[in-house]
């Protein structure tokens, strides 16, 4: 059990890391942010901060002896820099699920490996391949890049053979995947958090809605088709997890279909799906990921009322924060961004035990 006074290192600088270390804060840590951007809204919140590149040792080095603990809130992070670290301090979670993570194929091909159902795919390497992947899964599919995608990006959708070379074009020719359209009535999140002596506990699944790719809203209670396949997808992400022999928070993807659920991807790290967790149930994801790397006794992952609804605050919905402020039930998180971008996520609300007027 790491001792209050403790460092715990988080790679990465965003929203993600900033909620992070605010439950870090709350059981006595101090918390050093290490990420390469210019503008990290985690270090505000955060004892230190270090502005370098992944791949800068010297720094990395030093970060490592400062902190006695690692972990990360960015999905990106080169792999190669968790494993250096790892030979510097601990690392929690490892950087084997990170690996798995940040590549579609081998994503897929590793939950199918452990009685998953992905989406049907075939890999795609180059152009040529396209077309032999289209015979194979048909039409509608979805091309994704098999590295660097998330909210959407590095994706095209084929309604069409007649699309391949527009959507190869749209993914700007990258290595990638073909999936099968999944015809799903809803997308739910599995959230679990592993300690480090393997205990393992699952938040409630909310339903996640989308839109152009990007994560709108997650509600609970989820509609009973999800209620009805939320045991087969906490198996198979608790399976996972103990195959990796993972510690922290993991999240899982899923689509809920007529035929059970469909694995769509995993996230090794605390997710916009589980931000509802930090006014609606007893322990936040931030919290239990925190109790996870540090080895503390993990929280308990129960809702406290119901309904609720979790809205990000994309672009300039930002605008609304006063509006929403004056709903007294709204718990409103502005992550302190200093520029308003379209498709950028600025900020969340959540409602818990009430829906918004
Ligand atoms: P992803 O980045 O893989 O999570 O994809 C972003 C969103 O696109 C998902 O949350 C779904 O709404 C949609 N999507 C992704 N893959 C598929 C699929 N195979 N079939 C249908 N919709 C999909």
């Amino acid at each position: 059990m790491l001792p209050p006074g403790s460092t715990i290192g988080i790679l990465g600088g965003g929203q993600l890391g900033r909620m992070l270390a605010v439950a870090a804060a709350q059981l006595g840590y101090r918390v050093h942010i290490y990420a390469p951007d210019a503008e990290s809204v985690a270090a505000h919140c955060a004892a230190h901060h270090v502005q370098a590149a992944w791949d800068d040792e010297p720094r990395l080095a030093a970060f490592a002896a400062a902190c006695d603990v690692v972990t990360f809130e960015f999905e990106n992070v080169p792999v190669d820099t968790l494993r250096f670290l790892s030979g510097h301090v601990a690392v929690r979670p490892g950087a084997e699920g990170l690996e798995i993570a940040q590549d579609r194929l081998a994503e897929k091909n590793f939950v199918a490996g452990l009685g998953g159902c992905p989406a049907p795919f075939a890999a795609v390497p180059d152009r040529a391949a396209l077309d032999v992947a289209l015979e194979e899964i048909g039409a509608p599919a979805i091309l994704k890049t098999v590295r660097m995608g998330y909210d959407g990006k590095g994706q095209a959708r084929l309604a069409a053979a007649d699309d391949a070379d527009a959507a190869w074009a749209a993914i700007d020719r990258h290595a990638a995947v073909l999936e099968g359209f999944v015809a799903f009535d809803h997308e739910f999140s599995v959230l679990l958090v592993r300690g480090i002596d393997g205990e393992t506990r699952f938040w409630d699944s909310s339903v996640n809605v989308h839109a152009h790719g990007i994560l709108a809203t997650s509600s609970l209670p989820p509609p009973q088709i999800v209620l009805d396949q939320q045991d087969e997808a906490r198996a198979l992400l608790a399976e996972i997890a103990d195959a990796l022999d993972y510690v922290g928070v993991l999240t899982g993807e899923f689509f809920a279909t007529d035929s059970g659920p469909v694995f769509n991807e995993m996230a090794p790290r605390v997710h916009n799906s589980g931000h509802w967790t930090i006014e609606g149930a007893v322990t936040s994801q931030f919290e239990n990921h925190i109790r996870a790397v540090a080895g503390l006794p993990l929280g308990d992952t129960a809702t406290i009322a119901l309904p609720v609804l979790m809205r990000n605050l994309i672009g300039h919905d930002i605008d609304s924060v006063p509006t929403l402020l004056a709903d007294g039930a709204a718990h409103v998180h502005h992550y302190g961004k200093a520029e308003v971008r379209d498709g950028r996520k600025l900020g969340h609300v959540t409602w818990v035990g009430s829906s918004p007027a």
